[in-house]
């Protein structure tokens, strides 16, 4: 027996572990399972080199808890350690990086965030533990041995009689830590970390129905059989080959990654790189439009099969963390901090290379088969838009491939609504005039109005779509948008013919004075135009650029760098002075008769700008009834 002290600089480390790992103790069991599984696949490797004359056989690793002697049992089949490998592995080299890793990060308490995603290995075990043992005997041809420690850096070893081949550990659970022995603890801890695992982890029995034999009388019971309850998949799809995997293979996997989904993803993208970095995975995407779980569901990354965190965020770039799937890569440095995580080289590489796949991806699909790249557009426009906005390399991709539908159901490239616009919808500098709706329902007379027309109108309902045309208008000097309802449609697509008005000036004056009496000026500037006699009389617009303005510092970014506070509401009231109308409210003897017209028109043309609601509504309604009885 050696008795010995581990050979430590501070006094004492395990309190130290135990204080600054508080919040995330449950990562000892991951890092315990991860060392035996490495150990099992290092024999197998040692194994196939013909350097490790064994039975290898089909390991497996086992967890076991024993409630009477509260103790947690990890339990190996892989090479095992002699005397001088626990002396060299666990007395120095763990202790060390226990050392150092506490000595870096214990004045970071405060960002405990972050503790999470570092691993102290084998140590970590001293955060749930007052006594761990260790039982290990290599593969090579020596005796056993038996390590223990009770939390001081003094260590007992000595020779055991353990006969097969593997380690053992074994946690004796701190009173604090006894939700450790619950059944139902370690079995949700091996779910979330250890679900994809290389190496099979059996966790406790289970009992498995046989069938019945073919000559079975018709009320036999069918027998059951105990078998070893295994709890992880060890070939997850992301580690196959894609050619040898279906659809209905990516569907399975993407239930087993999340099983309380029951909507399928619209389609995956299988990464596959080993150069200049090491990464795999899938990536689906999920319809995004009313999903419940999108927080709860999201891409989680993985480092060799062991699940380390589900919040990529720097890893995976913004726009496609609406995504799902898992990543994985042994080169994402997980020991450091988040923001040293953000400027690594390693990790932009990985970023950008992941969008450009992305981007890819999209393109073949839409070459492949438009048609039903249309039917999904919706489904994932947010994504790509997003993707459009924050990421200058994807929006240069993504322009061949971003869809713009128009309120009849076709779907153009940015090149075909060039195209297609080209000539009808053009002012009378050549500009083009791209018109837009944003919803179908509440701007279907202005809609309806252009369509008469033959203007093409895209529906762009998104909820950044104010900042994507922003954007395109940038790239674009010759291209702007304006949505349907930001002003009359003659004003917006201006023709070079020039409409004569009916009325002489000093009628506009005198009408202009009667219309001020009956509306609000606060709330909206007047706009006398001679238009053709056809528009009508009043129309409630809604100027683009402070309209625009709005929704961009309501959905973030945008309004604030123009300094321009709380924008308010605001509406333009265009008058169209060749009305008929007009000239009668003109020649109405009694002002309050004329009145009268002036607030019914206007409130036509409020309510069909959805402006009318309440009070205003009522009186509006028994107004109108009062007209016809
Ligand atoms: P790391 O796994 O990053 O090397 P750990 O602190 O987790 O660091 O483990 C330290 C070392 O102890 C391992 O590198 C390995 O040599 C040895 N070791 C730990 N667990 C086992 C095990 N179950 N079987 C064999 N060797 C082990
Ligand atoms: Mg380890």
């Amino acid at each position: 027996m050696t008795k010995g002290k581990i050979n430590v600089s501070v006094d004492n480390i395990f309190p130290l572990i135990k204080k600054f790992l508080y919040s995330d103790h449950e990562i000892f069991l991951r890092e315990l399972i991860s060392n035996a599984s490495d150990a099992t696949l290092k024999l197998r490797h040692l194994h196939s080199l013909g350097e490790a004359k064994v039975d290898f056989g089909t390991p497996i690793i086992e967890v076991k808890v024993d409630k009477k002697s509260k103790t947690l049992h990890i339990i190996d089949q892989g090479l095992g350690m002699t005397k001088s490998e626990v002396e060299k592995y666990i007395n120095e080299v763990a202790f060390s990086g226990a050392e150092e890793f506490l000595d870096q990060y214990k004045d970071k308490l405060e960002d405990a965030g972050i503790i999470g995603h570092f691993g102290l290995g084998f140590y970590s075990a001293f955060m749930v533990s007052e006594k761990v043992e260790i039982i290990t005997k290599s593969f090579k041809d020596e005796p056993a041995v038996h390590w223990s420690c009770d939390g001081s850096p003094e260590f007992i070893l000595e020779d055991s009689d353990k006969t097969e081949r593997g380690t053992e550990i074994i946690l004796h659970i701190d009173k604090d830590s006894v939700e450790f022995l619950e059944d139902s603890r370690i079995k949700t801890l091996l779910n979330k970390y250890n679900k994809f695992m290389p190496v099979p982890i059996k966790f406790g029995t289970k009992e498995e129905t046989l069938p019945l034999p073919k000559n079975a009388k018709k009320d036999a019971k069918p027998k059951t059989k105990t078998v070893d309850n295994i709890i992880n998949n060890t070939n997850p799809a992301w580690t196959q080959t894609p050619a040898d995997l279906t659809d209905e293979d990516y569907q399975s996997f993407y239930r087993e990654l999340y099983p309380t989904q029951f909507e399928s993803p619209l389609f995956q993208i299988h990464l596959n790189v080993d150069y200049p970095f090491n990464l795999t995975g899938i990536l689906y995407f999920p319809k995004l439009s009313n999903d419940m779980n999108l927080q709860k569901d999201r891409i989680q990354l993985y480092q060799n099969q062991v699940f380390v965190t589900d919040n990529v965020e720097g890893i995976v770039p913004d726009f496609l963390t609406m995504l799902r799937g898992v990543i994985d890569s042994p080169d994402i440095p997980l020991n450091v901090s988040r923001s040293y995580l953000q400027a690594d080289g390693a990790v932009k590489k990985i970023s950008s290379y992941i969008s450009r796949k992305v981007a890819d991806k999209l393109q073949a699909m839409f070459k492949e088969d438009r048609e039903s790249f249309e039917k999904k557009w919706n489904d994932i426009k947010v994504v790509i838009e997003y993707g459009m906005l924050s990421d200058e390399k994807f929006f240069e991709k993504a322009e061949k491939f971003a869809l713009y539908p128009t309120t009849n159901g076709d779907y153009f490239t940015f090149e075909e609504l060039n195209k297609k616009t080209s000539e009808l919808q053009t002012d009378k500098d050549g500009k083009l005039i791209v018109l837009y709706a944003s919803n179908i329902e509440e701007q279907h007379s202005y809609i309806e109005q252009a369509k008469a027309k033959n203007y093409e109108v895209l529906l762009l309902d998104s909820p950044i779509v104010s900042h994507l045309i922003q954007k395109l208008e940038g790239a674009n000097d010759n291209l702007s948008f304006a949505r349907i309802d930001a002003d009359h449609i003659d004003n917006l697509i201006k023709k070079d013919d020039v409409v004569i008005s009916k009325l002489s000036d000093d009628e506009k004056t005198r009408f202009e004075t009667i219309l001020k009496t009956q509306i609000s000026e606060e709330k909206y500037s007047i706009q006398l135009e001679a238009m053709d006699s056809e528009a009508s009389p009043f129309l409630i617009t809604q100027p683009e650029f402070m309209r625009r303005m709005k929704e961009m510092q309501q959905s973030g970014g945008g309004g604030g760098m123009f300094g321009m506070g709380n924008l308010p509401e605001m509406y333009n009231l265009v008058v169209n002075t060749n009305h008929e109308l007009i000239g009668r409210i003109l020649e109405t003897k009694t002002e309050a008769k004329q009145q009268r017209l002036i607030k019914q028109g206007v409130d036509l043309a409020r309510l069909s700008q959805g402006l009318l609601k309440g009070e205003e509504l009522t009186r509006f309604i028994s107004r109108s009834y009062d007209l016809i009885k």
